[in-house]
């Protein structure tokens, strides 16, 4: 008996008591949450990033799609839980890739993907979902109807008192400035100290430029017609309604796509299975990672590899359903329809990248998400509907795809990974491999340090 019915007595327990009280809290207090493999305390949310940095180069423990996770702390004190005793090998999709988590060049480093592949995951992203929305609906109940509020105009002396959207009122009518309509929005003692914080610190709301002087940022929002929160950051979002109730997990997790954990028992120690049990199904996704600049093996050990490459399967396109036998056709369809120069688009790109590249648009049309510009949609054909008309057909940013999950491929299957270094352009030789954003580098200075510096390259 492992597990019973673990999720059911977790979630409700899970919940940070900011249930009903009529003081009502807006937001749960900081958490002390433990790292899921070590000793580690950290503070949430101040130190989310921290954590999850460490996770990735301490534990090469990857959690994918973190940034949609409702109720995170919760989620990882259930995972807490789970793992006591347990291996990550258990939960998690593995892979092995030859450099460690800082770019040094390594061989055959493992590492874990925790994701809503596995049925366990899918159900407490789910539930968290649900707790989330209904808190968030209990807490707007609270904000239209409480008249207990009275806070000072963010512009002018004026007190007011009484209802909160008597004060967004009181903003828009006064002082032209548009939060939204109270009816749509939760969180607002929050959203207004965000508001009021961006002012004081002298933020434009909408495009963020900092500006000399109080005056000054007023005129610009004024005379640019700036007064408006930002609607493209991200940070806002758990300030809208819809947002909550929008935000399904998608339909059905891909499973038997991503690759799950699987450990085939040892026949004859082929050295694919030495290497790498769990990918032992996978051959073009085994073939290519540990061969791609292995030296040790010799070429007989990999005879059957070099076989299954011969029947390859076919190309997927990245955008739609379309097929077909060869790389090259593939290119010109991609191109013709969807106006993406496949190699060209990635040249520059060291492997590693490229690998990532793939796999986040793998796993942004697979979540039915614009690759672009993120949006969600209700299936593929509005999707593809969507990135026609916005032209929005592309690659996304390297701040989108450059992140340790993308390491892991999103259908095992996926031929075009394997023919990612036949381009030219494969700039791997210059020995170290950046996986590691600079974004994220600011993120993880503190765990960079303890793990010496003169390993990043850009430090
Ligand atoms: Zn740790
Ligand atoms: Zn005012
Ligand atoms: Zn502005
Ligand atoms: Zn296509
Ligand atoms: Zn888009």
């Amino acid at each position: 008996m492992e597990e019973s019915n673990h999720e059911n007595e977790i979630l409700p327990a899970l919940s940070f008591s900011q249930e009903s009280t009529n003081s009502n809290l807006q937001s749960p207090e900081p958490a002390k949450i433990q790292c899921l493999q070590c000793e580690r305390v950290y503070q949430f949310p101040a130190d989310k990033d921290d954590y999850l940095a460490h996770l990735f180069l301490e534990h090469r423990l990857v959690i994918a799609d973190v940034e949609d996770i409702p109720l995170l702390e919760e989620y990882l004190i259930y995972w807490l839980r789970e793992f006591t005793g347990h291996e990550l090998e258990q939960y998690c999709t593995t892979m092995l890739l030859d450099q460690l988590p800082d770019g040094t060049p390594a061989k055959n480093e493992r590492y874990y993907l925790l994701s809503d592949i596995l049925p366990k995951d899918y159900e407490l992203r789910h539930n968290l979902q649900k707790n989330h929305l209904e808190r968030a609906l209990a807490q707007h109940q609270f904000e239209l109807t409480d008249r207990n509020f009275t806070k000072e105009c963010l512009y002018c002396r004026d007190i007011i008192t009484g209802l909160r959207s008597e004060f967004l009122e009181h903003l828009f009518n006064k002082h032209f400035l548009q939060l939204g309509k109270p009816e749509n929005l939760v969180y607002i003692d929050e959203l207004l100290a965000k508001v009021q914080s961006n002012l004081e610190n002298l933020v434009c709301l909408y495009c963020e430029k900092v500006f000399k002087d109080r005056s000054t940022l007023k005129e610009h929002m004024r005379k640019k017609a700036h007064k408006r929160i930002n609607p493209n950051n991200r940070e806002y979002d758990r300030f809208f309604l819809l947002n909550y109730r929008n935000k399904k997990p998608h339909n059905k997790p891909p499973v038997g796509k991503r690759k799950t954990e699987r450990r085939r028992k040892t026949q004859e120690e082929t050295v694919a299975e030495v290497r790498s049990p769990e990918l032992a199904t996978s051959p073009d996704f085994e073939h290519h990672f540990p061969v791609r600049s292995q030296s040790d093996a010799s070429d007989s050990d990999w005879s059957d590899w070099d076989e299954d490459m011969g029947k390859m399967s076919p190309f997927n396109c990245l955008y739609c359903k379309h097929r077909e036998e060869k790389f090259d056709i593939l290119k010109k369809h991609m191109l013709a329809t969807h106006n993406v120069d496949f190699e060209s688009a990635l040249l520059g790109l060291n492997f590693y990248e490229k690998i990532k590249v793939v796999n986040y648009v793998r796993r942004q049309v697979c979540l039915m998400r614009c690759v672009t510009c993120n949006l969600r949609c209700e299936d593929e054909e509005k999707l593809l509907l969507h990135m026609e008309a916005e032209k929005h057909f592309g690659f996304g940013t390297k701040k989108q795809w450059d992140k340790p999950e993308y390491f892991f491929p999103t259908y095992e299957d996926d031929s075009l990974l394997c023919v990612l270094d036949d381009s030219p352009n494969d700039d791997m030789d210059d020995g170290v491999v950046r996986i590691i954003s600079e974004d994220t580098m600011a993120q993880i200075n503190k765990d960079a340090e303890r793990l010496s510096l003169e390993n990043f390259p850009y430090a």
